[in-house]
């Protein structure tokens, strides 16, 4: 038997796996990091301004660059005051509030924000601050995806708790040595940089085969694609001629790219089932015309040896995703980032996610987020969203309690670790 209280409470402080994070070192451990940066560095960045342009939108600078400036009430008024109501606003306010606020603060204000402000700014300064708050939140493995350095090592310059993954949007559109990605990244640095210089597409495929086969040693340990941010993701049947036409060329023709695209995604793929590593997947939003899940059901049919990581419950279309999840079995479920979106949506699509899986081991979950304060919150809310929905489905006799706490123990960090073999 399982008294309510006692099964809340172990998946309270069960440990958490976290498989998805922009932990970036230069950002995640910057001596530079205020209250202000704390906002800007973080989706509650994104309702002020989308940090990605869509088709025909100028890229303007990052808004991720880190700043230092002298600030004041008026600059954190837009987030707290204006949107206050927005949850990446609430779920970065309960981070912060739970890492360096009083008791009795439910909110910063105009009267406490300069206390706290200076609370931030001196934990930058203690050693080892975001790795002890995460130990604390029982986040005790982490995976993260550095964009801006594509073959991070994490284990090495974050700690021994973390994995990363290989970006692969670069690769995707690595045509000519000077095209790149939506985060700036070039494919013919990356390689340059691990020592391959190739001169034809076949060398180019060669390469990141040399590439994928050094992972495992920097603890990189899935394919990241995120190509959701740079194109559509509707990835065709290769067609080998069409994408070297695209090769060497600095303005190919959409079509060209497209094709190049196509083929270096479904290459990697092949890659993923003969060495098995898994593909994490970003859908949904994005460049939300293109972003629907069911656009990469092709990719996912003809690739029935990899095993897809499906981010974010495809919002806002998780009821496709689960539906794809019933029928293609080489499809798990990442819900990162679906409960920062929506807590309430999220709630309902939890609850059809145990209903319709084919089996338990096909939910985890990831924060998503740059500064530890924002990924404490996430996995503050994560828990608690998670409990009222065990709870939702043990008091209306779906689950036994003891079910929902082996569920719930799954979800945090079983499924995680069995996937990515840790
Ligand atoms: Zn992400």
């Amino acid at each position: 038997m399982h008294p309510k209280e006692s099964w809340h409470e172990s998946l309270r402080n069960a440990p958490i796996l976290d498989v998805h994070e922009h932990h970036i070192p230069e950002i995640y451990l910057s001596s530079k990091t205020n209250l202000l940066a704390l906002f800007q560095q973080s989706y509650a960045g994104w309702t002020v301004k989308r940090p990605y342009p869509l088709p025909g939108e100028h890229q303007e600078e990052s808004s991720l660059s880190p700043t230092l400036k002298l600030f004041g009430w008026d600059d954190l008024r837009p987030y707290l005051v204006e949107r206050g109501s927005n949850n990446f606003v609430r779920n970065l306010t309960q981070g912060i509030l739970a890492l360096h606020g009083n008791s009795d603060w439910i909110w910063i204000d105009e009267g406490n924000w300069e206390s706290v402000n200076a609370r931030v700014i001196a934990s930058r300064i203690e050693i080892g601050f975001q790795s002890k708050s995460l130990f604390q939140s029982n986040v005790i493995q982490v995976i993260t995806d550095d964009y801006t350095n594509p073959m991070l090592n994490a284990r090495e310059s974050l700690g021994s708790q973390y994995q990363s993954v290989v970006r692969i949007n670069a690769f995707a559109l690595g045509w000519h040595s000077k095209s790149k990605d939506h985060n700036g990244n070039s494919a013919a640095a990356i390689l340059s940089k691990a020592g391959f210089h190739p001169e034809s597409f076949e060398d180019y495929l060669e390469a990141i085969r040399g590439l994928a086969g050094k992972m495992k040693s920097r603890g990189q340990v899935a394919f990241k694609n995120a190509l959701a941010y740079d194109r559509n993701i509707e990835f065709q049947v290769p067609n080998k001629l069409l994408a070297k036409r695209a090769w060497g060329k600095s303005h190919p023709s959409e079509e060209e790219k497209q094709a190049f695209g196509d083929y270096v995604v479904d290459f990697i793929c092949h890659l993923g089932a003969e060495m098995d590593i898994p593909m994490q997947m970003h859908l949904g939003t994005a460049l939300i015309r293109s972003s629907h899940p069911m656009h990469v059901a092709g990719l996912i049919e003809r690739h029935p040896g990899t095993r897809f990581l499906l981010m974010h419950l495809a919002y806002p279309w998780s009821r496709d995703l689960l539906g794809m999840a019933f029928v293609y079995r080489n499809i798990w479920i990442d819900l990162t980032w679906s409960w920062l979106l929506s807590p309430s949506h999220f709630k309902l699509a939890l609850h059809e996610a145990i209903e319709i899986l084919p089996d338990e081991g096909r939910i985890m979950l990831g924060g998503d987020n740059w500064h530890v304060e924002e990924t404490v919150g996430s996995m503050q809310s994560f828990r608690s969203l998670l409990i009222e929905v065990l709870d939702e489905k043990v008091s209306n006799g779906y689950l036994r309690a003891e079910q929902a706490l082996q569920l719930g123990q799954k979800i945090l960090s079983h499924n995680a670790k069995a996937f990515f073999r840790l």
